[in-house]
């Protein structure tokens, strides 16, 4: 079965559509500031279909571009100023971000009830402690994608391929999190093909065109591909998916499958940020 990301992206965002309304007639507007430093073609375009997204369910949004030479000082002093807006319920610092800035330290200046890219220390210790907290949004799709199609993941063997600490290591909290048996694999693992013979469910974030084949998968076992790579001006995933899909119980194509999910998870990061900030504060 195709996992199909852009329909549950869909359903994902009419029902968010439906409580920012909801919220909005009692006076509060989820409000999200989104910052660009310099002018990466790919980064521009990521931003403005986030802020096209965040128009379209009716939330506020905010863009500040700043020029490729502005100082840290500069873009630390912005935080510090979008911290304090009470418009503003979310920020994400478009990564990566011109080599003269530190990004950890840009990180760690968001406010963590305010970072909906779930990148702060603090969200990410939440996330392996089990503590609630702001998720970063690519795994946390993957984990719609997985509850959406009903896919069981308690006392399963989930592999996933690579440990960034965008995706692969914050996905396998979350497979932890709900009860799977976790490896994680990287670019040194021994006997990789054996290790991911025996998964139930794989998910595969290395930006390797094609990586995954057909001898590395038991036959029914979930694929889920986040790789995102350009090749002869084609998107493609991680996965072989002629080759594959006709192994896996479920699959995600590339473009369709994670990809959607990632800006419709930045919403919802939004939308709690700013319910917890009106009701929980
Ligand atoms: P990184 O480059 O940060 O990490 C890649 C990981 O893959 C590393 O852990 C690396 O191992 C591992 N790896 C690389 N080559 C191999 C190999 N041959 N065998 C085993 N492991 C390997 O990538 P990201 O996590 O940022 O992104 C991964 C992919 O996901 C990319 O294609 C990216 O475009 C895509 N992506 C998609 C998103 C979406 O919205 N759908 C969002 C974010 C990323 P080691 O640590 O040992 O070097």
């Amino acid at each position: 079965m195709i996992i199909d990301g852009k329909k549950v992206s869909q359903i994902m965002r009419e029902d968010m559509k439906k409580e920012v309304e909801a919220l909005k007639e009692k006076g509060f507007t989820p409000g999200l500031a989104v910052v660009i430093v310099g002018e990466n073609p790919a980064s521009q375009s990521y931003v403005n279909s986030k802020q096209k997204t965040c128009n379209a369910l009716g939330m506020y949004s905010e863009k500040h571009e700043l020029s490729a030479d502005t100082s840290e000082e500069a873009l630390l002093k912005l935080i510090d100023d979008l911290n304090a807006d009470s418009k503003i319920h979310g920020i994400l610092v478009q990564l990566p971000l011109p080599g003269h800035l530190d990004e950890s330290k840009v990180i760690e200046r968001i406010d963590p009830k305010k970072d909906v890219d779930g990148f702060h220390p603090i969200n990410v210790g939440n996330l392996s402690i089990g503590f609630d907290g702001l998720k970063p949004c690519t795994p946390y799709g993957v984990i719609k994608l997985l509850d959406h199609y009903d896919i069981q993941v308690e006392g399963k063997h989930a592999v996933v391929l690579g440990r960034s600490n965008i995706v692969g290591k914050p996905v396998s909290m979350m497979l932890l999190q709900k009860n799977a048996t976790v490896t994680v694999c990287h670019s040194r693992t021994e006997n990789l093909n054996d290790v991911l013979k025996t998964a139930d469910i794989i998910v595969v974030a290395i930006g390797r065109p094609g990586f995954l084949t057909q001898d590395m998968v038991k036959e029914g076992a979930v694929v889920i591909d986040v790789g995102i790579n350009r090749v002869d001006g084609k998107i493609v995933g991680d996965v072989k998916y002629d080759e594959v899909s006709k192994l896996a119980s479920h699959i995600t194509p590339v473009p369709g499958g994670v990809g959607p999910m990632t800006i419709t998870m930045l919403m919802y990061n939004t939308l709690k940020a700013c319910k917890e900030n009106y009701f929980d504060a």
